[in-house]
């Protein structure tokens, strides 16, 4: 089994929203949410947790930190939302102790991946012959005790960067652990973004600019395609869309979500890196959350369409991973239906197998080509 490299979850906003707890396994957490209201308000079952990442193979993870802008709030549950770039950043620090809480006080389960030596340190473990995976949740009541396994990286990524203020912020996040930011998710003041199309602004360029300068990675998922694309013209710095489809095989779809050919081709050509998010919405034209048995429309070989559209393109496989979304705004009701889990991600591998995709490219889509990110945007300690 190669291991896996996941580009986005959201961990800390799942935690401060719901309270949900990543040692726990995904049924655990299921089961604790049944009877509430937490999976009909946004995400719907949880898809993973610590014993899931062990089963599939989940060696590192990229961890969101992110609010909602108070325009998009879907409702009043939705509590992690901010009207100012100041009540935005005071959200953006409380994921980041979110993240630091979770790796003190459960080191066994989660460590922070802010280096190369770091990552190295995790990835040793990984390197070790697998155990068995525990293949139910953990078994005290709380979910705390440790089983056997390795603990999962975290690699720390801003998603919208209305949590900088000043471009001296973005040493300060740098200095936290952040080593991505994706300036979108919504416009904002530097970028045009998801739903809100507009162009990189001045404020834009000089935020490049001071990311490029520390060597921090560029993130262009949620950028709209003309900021993103002039995104690509200019950083000379890693870059990567960490979650994101490419918008050709959606074709008549009006969302902005999705990168388009120019942008596939220029993160390519950037030697990036795009992870494909196995969100149905993203896989299929026109399905929809309303749909009945909407999980059962979509399989993974429509997620193996995307790699392989990006492969194509490339020439190679070494351009595309994953970048899962996972309880980000959708959860088990959303994803295609042989995934339970984010343990079923690893099913994706005898597809790729099948369609001609040899074992080197398999590892390297699966993680390798995330690694080779990593290596070239952590600082060495
Ligand atoms: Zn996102």
């Amino acid at each position: 089994m190669p291991f896996f490299v996941d580009a986005h979850q959201d961990l800390a906003w799942n935690m401060l929203s719901f309270r949900r707890d990543y040692t726990r396994s995904a049924y655990e957490t299921r089961r604790r949410e049944k009877g509430t209201q937490i999976p009909a308000w946004n995400n719907g079952e949880c898809l993973m947790g610590w014993p899931e990442y062990q089963q599939g193979q989940i060696a590192v993870i990229f961890g969101s930190l992110f609010a909602t802008p108070q325009r998009f709030q879907s409702g009043a549950w939705d509590t992690v939302a901010y009207r100012t770039q100041e009540e935005a950043y005071r959200w953006y620090r409380k994921n980041l102790d979110e993240y630091n809480r979770l790796v003190d006080q459960h080191s066994d389960f989660f460590r922070l991946v802010r280096s190369r030596a770091e990552l190295e340190s995790v990835l040793s473990g990984w390197a070790a012959p697998q155990e068995t995976p525990p293949s139910e949740p953990p078994g005290s009541e709380d979910g705390q005790t440790a089983r056997k396994g390795h603990p999962v990286g975290v690699v720390l990524c801003i998603e919208g960067a209305e949590c900088i203020r000043t471009m001296a912020d973005v040493e300060e996040w740098w200095q936290a652990g952040v080593r991505f930011i994706g300036p979108a998710w919504g416009g904002n003041l530097y970028t045009g973004g998801t739903k809100e199309p507009g162009p990189l602004t001045q404020a834009g360029y000089r935020l490049l600019e001071t990311m490029q300068e520390l060597g921090m990675g560029l993130d262009i998922s949620h950028m709209s395609p003309q900021s993103a694309e002039r995104a690509l013209d200019v950083y000379e710095g890693p870059l990567i869309a960490s979650h994101s489809n490419p918008v050709a095989l959606l074709k008549e779809d009006e969302n902005n979500r999705h990168l388009t050919d120019r942008a596939v081709r220029g993160v390519i050509d950037h030697q990036g890196v795009i992870g494909i998010v196995p969100f149905n919405t993203f896989l299929q034209q026109g399905w929809s959350w309303s749909l009945r048995n909407g999980k059962d429309l979509v399989s993974l070989h429509d997620v193996v369409a995307h790699i392989d559209y990006v492969c194509q393109m490339a020439g190679n496989a070494q351009h595309v991973g994953f970048g899962t979304d996972f309880d980000g705004g959708l959860g088990w009701q959303g994803v295609p239906k042989e995934i339970d889990t984010i343990a079923d991600m690893q099913k994706i591998a005898p597809l790729l197998a099948e369609k001609g995709y040899r074992e080197a490219d398999i590892a390297a889509i699966f993680g390798g080509n995330w690694l080779r990110i990593l290596h070239q945007t952590l600082p060495e300690r």
